[in-house]
């Protein structure tokens, strides 16, 4: 949804191996630049499914990357990963209006996974997806490199205990919490289930993501503070920036 200090969907991850974007919303696109983050070497994309706030912003950015000076000498590969309907997705865009989104200056590889087979989403860092209840083809993921540092992204998400175990000691838990309290959806979280998630998964730490706009009026520390939870909870914001060891 439109806000002023939350955009939609998308987190930058460097790593030893290159660098990652999980979901791309609309305005990933500009925040991107705006963060001084290096689009146009981006080694892979995530898309966790298919609603727009997490994919809206994917044609916009190869049509981008096919006509912007700074990818035209780019040899590496893009690549992109997400769930079955993904190839189709990104051609259905494409025939839209015939962009050639597909033709890029540097090879694209749209890679299509399946839930708890793993693969390698960067060069040595483990990866495994797992089903969950949001739309039929959503998942959350599990990234491991070679230090064995761990983060898990729920993406969008309605309560479920495997998402616990999935996350159990990550390093970094990035967890759905688009509802404060008596969501009106079962295809989402509120801060309760997210806090029993992070009861039983024990994270090293956890960042709150997909907030409605209804959390601009809660205090977000105070109510967190309120369930006692077992490592830091931080609340989302664009610009954000963590370090994991
Ligand atoms: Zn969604
Ligand atoms: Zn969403």
């Amino acid at each position: 949804m439109p806000h002023p200090q939350r955009s939609s969907s998308g987190f930058w991850l460097e790593t030893a191996s290159g660098s990652l974007l999980l979901d791309c919303s609309a305005s990933v696109v500009h925040r991107m630049a705006q963060e001084s983050l290096d689009w146009a070497n981006l080694d892979a994309i995530w898309i966790s499914h298919f609603h727009l706030d997490h994919v809206g912003g994917l044609p916009a950015f190869l049509f981008g990357t096919k006509y912007a000076p700074a990818t035209q000498k780019r040899e590496k590969p893009l690549k992109i990963f997400g769930a079955k309907g993904l190839q189709n997705l990104i051609e259905k865009f494409d025939a839209a209006n015939e962009y050639n989104l597909l033709k890029q200056p540097f090879p694209l590889d749209i890679i299509e996974v399946e839930p708890l087979e793993k693969f390698e989403i960067l060069d040595k860092i483990e990866t495994v997806a797992l089903d969950t209840p949001h739309t039929p083809e959503s998942l959350a993921i599990h990234l491991r490199d070679e230090t064995d540092a761990t983060i898990v992204y729920s993406a969008d998400t309605g309560f479920t205990k495997t998402l616990g175990t999935l996350a159990r000691s990550a390093d970094l838990f990035v967890l759905e919490c688009s509802f404060f309290k008596n969501k009106p959806v079962e295809t989402h979280l509120e801060l309760a289930e997210a806090m029993y998630l992070i009861r039983y998964a024990k994270p090293k730490r956890v960042i709150l993501v997909h907030l409605y706009p209804e959390w601009d009026a809660v205090d977000f520390e105070k109510e967190v503070k309120k369930f006692s939870p077992p490592c830091e909870v931080i609340e989302a914001r664009d610009g954000l920036q963590l370090e994991i060891i």
